[in-house]
């Protein structure tokens, strides 16, 4: 392996899989993955891929294997205490925040029992993947239960009669209505994130993070961003400028044969919806114009 190029660890098939694969070739990275399929190629960038599960992701960076790692901020935190709780030291930074994997570790229920705060979980036998997320959660209100720890098919522990309630992680909810549970507390929201090694990294590897990071603030920024332009009279401004979403100072330019009307040039950071143009419409806008934003750097 070439030691100039930089090594990413993304979950192999999963639920974080396409969308980190998207955003990298949003980036622009175009990859070619080898008849193992267990590492991609970056042809047009120093930027190899090595596809996993997501649970070795942390173990990964932390080991000097790769350099970078996309992973859910559940399964990290999860890291990060295990290590704590055998006197190591996090090797892995957090860099980036993404907009995908959004999902929370709750606490479920069977449905019909009842539930009054944290106080219910006194003494009760809770079925996890995440232990030291709920040890910890359950240290900090001072509540001793037993913890059941297994490494999948959480949710129907209680209907074994192995657990009486679950900590698991939810994003819609409906795994938990098919399975009968009850989602009551959160224990924590997660989303995915960007990881580095902490080591210093040569000059040219540094050189292609930072490149890389800054692509995907561009990727992040323009998925809900539109490019907006119109015609208003001059005396509507204020009210437009107030009802355009997240804009920055719009550009105004004159209309030809025109001095009381102008046109209005604005990059909006949120989605323009119908009811935005209505009301800029109402305002006095006319030529309303809305199109897609595909690249920015700021
Ligand atoms: P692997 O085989 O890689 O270990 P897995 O079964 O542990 O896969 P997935 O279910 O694909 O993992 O979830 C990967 C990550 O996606 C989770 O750790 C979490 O960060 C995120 N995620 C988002 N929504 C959900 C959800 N509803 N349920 C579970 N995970 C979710
Ligand atoms: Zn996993």
């Amino acid at each position: 392996m070439d030691e100039l190029r930089l090594k990413l660890a993304v979950q192999k098939s999963g639920r974080l899989t396409d969308p980190s694969l998207d955003i990298l070739f949003r980036c622009g990275l175009k990859l070619s993955r080898g008849k193992d399929q267990l590492m991609g190629y970056g042809e047009n960038m120093p930027l190899d891929v090595l596809f996993v599960r997501d649970d070795d992701i942390p173990d990964l960076v932390q080991e000097d294997v790769c350099d970078l790692g996309l992973v859910g901020l559940n399964v990290l935190e999860e890291k990060r205490l295990e290590l704590r709780e055998r006197g190591q030291a996090a090797r892995f930074q957090q860099i980036r925040t993404l907009d995908f994997g959004r999902c929370r570790l709750s606490l479920a229920v069977p449905e019909g029992v009842s539930f009054e705060g944290s106080s219910s979980l006194r003494g009760k036998r809770i079925a996890t993947t995440y232990p030291f997320l709920l040890q910890r959660y359950l240290r900090e209100r001072d509540i001793s239960a037993d913890i059941v720890t297994l490494s999948g098919a959480v949710e129907i522990a209680p209907r074994l009669g192995r657990a009486d309630l679950i900590c698991d992680l939810v994003s819609t909810g409906s795994t938990l209505q098919a399975n009968h549970l009850r989602e009551v507390e959160t224990v924590m929201e997660s989303h995915a994130v960007i990881i580095r090694t902490p080591l210093t990294l040569p000059p040219e590897k540094d050189e292609w993070v930072e490149r890389l990071m800054m692509r995907i603030d561009g990727v992040q920024q323009v998925k809900e961003s539109k490019y907006i332009m119109l015609h208003a009279p001059r005396s509507a401004l204020p009210e437009i400028r107030r009802l355009l979403p997240g804009s920055e100072s719009p550009t105004i330019i004159p209309l030809e044969g025109s001095t009381e009307k102008v046109a209005i040039h604005a990059v909006c950071r949120e989605n323009v919806f119908w009811e935005t143009l209505e009301s800029l419409k109402k305002a006095g806008a006319s030529a309303l114009l809305v199109l897609p934003v595909e690249k920015m750097l700021a």
